[in-house]
C-alpha cells in the first residue's frame, strides 16, 4: 500500500490507476503525472482543475468558446 501525499488515505497503486485511466481513457498517463504518491481520487480532482484551468485560459486567448462562468470559477 501507498500513502498519498496530499490527503494522507492508503491507497492501492495498481486500483489508483485503474481507476485513473477509467476517468480519462489512458489520455495521461497515471504513473508519469502522480506515480505511487497520489491517490486516484486526489489525482483525478488535480487533472479534472488542471483541464478546467487550461480550458478557462484557452477561453481567454480566443480558441475555445467564450463561457463567463467558467473562467469566473477556474480564474
Ligand atoms: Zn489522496
Amino acid at each position: 500500500m501507498a500513502k498519498c501525499c496530499r490527503c494522507g488515505k492508503r491507497f492501492n497503486v495498481s486500483d489508483a490507476r485503474e481507476e485513473y485511466n477509467a476517468e480519462f481513457g489512458g489520455d495521461i498517463d497515471y504513473d508519469d503525472e502522480y506515480g505511487h504518491e497520489v491517490c486516484a481520487d486526489c489525482a483525478i480532482a488535480d487533472t479534472e482543475s488542471n483541464i478546467n484551468i487550461g480550458k478557462a485560459i484557452d477561453m481567454m486567448n480566443g480558441d475555445e468558446d467564450y463561457d463567463d462562468d467558467h473562467v469566473k470559477r477556474w480564474l
